[in-house]
């Protein structure tokens, strides 16, 4: 997330999105009801996902709220013939920065989730849940079912819980397209564990849920990711599980101030343990 490791070099159809910060947004066409945004300038290099179907569209993720001249539901709406619903991965500040622009916001009908919602329907995040100096309060508009179809007009997309990176992190999944977009559980780039046990778990939910002719898309770094990439995640939690000795490296980095160690085995790297770096 916030150490990348790994460049590559994507084809990219880039939109000049704004008068301002012109190379901001790069717009990816997946299909012509599919679109990844990704801000390749911003701290995190994240990506965000707008599915659009004859109903409505969902958008996962809000993008860093870096840019101030040009706002990522902007953007969305460009994109859109329909309203566009944010529905957001998981909470960390990366992904929810731009959340206040969208008048629409969706949440995965998670008890632990559900239950938290004020009379009005607001969801009060709190600093570790957000990792920030800041609580963040969401208005939620509606609730998505998880593990189910939910229909966005002649286009049926399936919410999983995948747990891992953080509690409430989900994934969604495209089954006529066979499009997995994976969030921060699987990405090209530095992968930041929280539960590992939670984390294998939902790699096998993954799985479950998908076959290698499906295309995974991650939140962080050059979007697309190999089908093979989930197997190389889950040997490398696997052997950290087991303590055994299988890693190519594990090197100590100093993750904001904080000493970290970073493990590497082959093409997947990982750390253990993060919201201890934010906690203050
Ligand atoms: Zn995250």
């Amino acid at each position: 997330m916030r150490q990348v490791l790994t460049f590559a070099i994507i084809a990219i159809i880039t939109i000049s999105c704004s008068t301002n910060q012109d190379d901001w947004y790069q717009i990816q066409q997946l299909d012509k009801r599919t679109y990844i945004i990704s801000e390749p300038h911003s701290s995190q290099r994240n990506s965000s996902f707008l599915i659009i179907g004859e109903k409505e569209a969902i958008l996962l993720d809000a993008g860093t709220g870096e840019n101030g001249k040009q706002s990522m539901a902007q953007v969305a709406d460009s994109l859109s013939p329909v309203p566009v619903t944010l529905l957001l991965s998981h909470f960390h500040f990366d992904h929810i920065g731009g959340a206040s622009d969208f008048r629409k916001v969706g949440l995965a009908a998670l008890p632990f989730l559900a239950n938290r919602l004020s009379a009005d329907s607001i969801l009060v995040l709190t600093k570790t849940e957000v990792l920030s100096n800041d609580t963040v309060s969401l208005k939620i508009d509606r609730l998505y079912p998880v593990g189910e179809a939910i229909d966005l007009g002649h286009r049926n997309i399936e919410l999983l819980h995948t747990p891992g990176h953080s509690k409430a992190s989900i994934a969604l999944i495209d089954h006529e397209q066979r499009y997995l977009f994976t969030g921060d559980l699987i990405y090209n780039d530095l992968l930041l564990v929280n539960n590992c046990e939670a984390y294998l778990q939902s790699i096998n939910t993954i799985y479950k849920h998908s076959n290698p002719d499906y295309r995974i898309f991650g939140s962080h770094g050059t979007p697309e990711v190999d089908y093979a990439h989930l197997a190389k995640v889950k040997e490398a939690l696997t052997a950290y599980l087991a303590d055994d000795d299988s890693f190519d490296s594990k090197k100590n980095i100093s993750f904001f101030g904080t000493p970290k160690q970073v493990y590497q085995k082959g093409d997947v790297a990982f750390m253990v343990g993060y919201s201890d770096v934010f906690d203050h």
